[in-house]
């Protein structure tokens, strides 16, 4: 069993697979989500569960938060029972969530003052990058905090690799997000014009998969496509508020604005379903 006892907060699409990795790789970890009954397979696989964020903090020492946005981050430190009505002094809280830099930067000012540390450290990846530890993990933050908990974040990630202060993460990850928008666009468009000339979904993505532009993404959205399988593994809402916050920090480039300008249209309808749904919304 590693010694470093780890808490999880966020048992989401990608939280829990995450979490799943540690325990494969032999962590104590304690969960929590805010909704109940998230917990089950992590338990199964031999998790503890935490009935609040301030429980959890108390019995561990790294703590690692996957949650939706802004705000869940904001509830998760300084709502009833959060974390900052915990003694942080000595741990060390990895934010993975897609975020602002802003309120990486805040929370990291409030967590040091309490002496404790914060890490923004988003992922690049989907679910299944996350079911087999190879996401793409980009921190921001103290070097030798990161360090400390890179053996952590290698279980979770392929890569490791600390770009900044605090913020960098979160600023890398939104320029990843902007061009990943492109590329969902991009696919629905190219589907799109194809069918009409009369070419098959399917003959289509395996002339791109098999050809120089194709890459994991295509593969996988292209499947999704074939299947008209469109549950999310990275809900298109999710897209939607990574365009705002990549507009917020002052992105403005002409495909920029297109993207969000498709994604906002197409989240009143297809919000809770995958990125790639946009297809749909471009269809109409
Ligand atoms: P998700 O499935 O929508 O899960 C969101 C998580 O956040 C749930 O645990 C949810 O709790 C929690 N949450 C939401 N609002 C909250 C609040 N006010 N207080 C406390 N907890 C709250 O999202 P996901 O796909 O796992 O994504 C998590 C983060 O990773 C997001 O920032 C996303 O942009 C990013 N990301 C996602 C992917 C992907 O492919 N899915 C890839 C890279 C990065 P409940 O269960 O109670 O709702």
């Amino acid at each position: 069993m590693n010694t470093v006892k780890i808490g999880w907060i966020g048992l989401g699409n990608m939280g829990i697979p995450m979490a799943g990795q540690l325990i494969k790789a032999d962590y104590a970890v304690t969960v929590y989500n805010r909704t109940e009954g998230k917990n089950a397979s992590l338990k199964e696989m031999g998790a503890s569960a935490a009935e609040n964020p301030q429980e959890l903090i108390n019995t561990t020492e790294v703590v690692i938060i996957m949650v939706a946005d802004d705000a869940a981050v904001d509830q998760v430190f300084n709502g009833t029972n959060g974390i900052f009505d915990a003694d942080i002094s000595g741990k060390v809280i990895v934010n993975m969530s897609t975020v602002s830099p802003a309120i990486s930067k805040r929370m990291a000012a409030l967590c040091q003052e309490k002496g404790g540390q914060y890490l923004d450290a988003p992922v690049s990846g989907s679910v299944k990058q996350a079911e087999t530890g190879q996401l793409v993990i980009m921190g921001g933050g103290d070097e030798a905090a990161f360090n400390k908990v890179k053996p952590i974040l290698e279980k979770v990630g392929k890569l490791a690799k600390l770009v900044g202060a605090t913020g960098a993460g979160n600023s890398a990850k939104l320029a990843i997000n902007s061009l990943l928008a492109l590329y969902a666009q991009g696919l629905a468009e190219t589907v799109l014009f194809a069918n009409e000339q009369g070419i098959a979904t399917a003959d289509l993505l395996e002339l791109i998969n098999n050809a120089a532009i194709g890459n994991v993404f295509t593969k996988i959205k292209g499947d999704a496509i074939i299947t008209d399988n469109y549950k999310a593994a990275f809900a298109l809402k999710h897209i939607v508020k990574d365009l705002n916050l990549a507009k917020a920090e002052g992105i403005s480039s002409p495909l920029a604005k297109t993207t969000l300008h498709t994604f906002e249209n197409a989240a009143s309808k297809y919000g809770e379903e995958d990125i790639i749904a946009v297809i749909k919304q471009i269809k109409e």
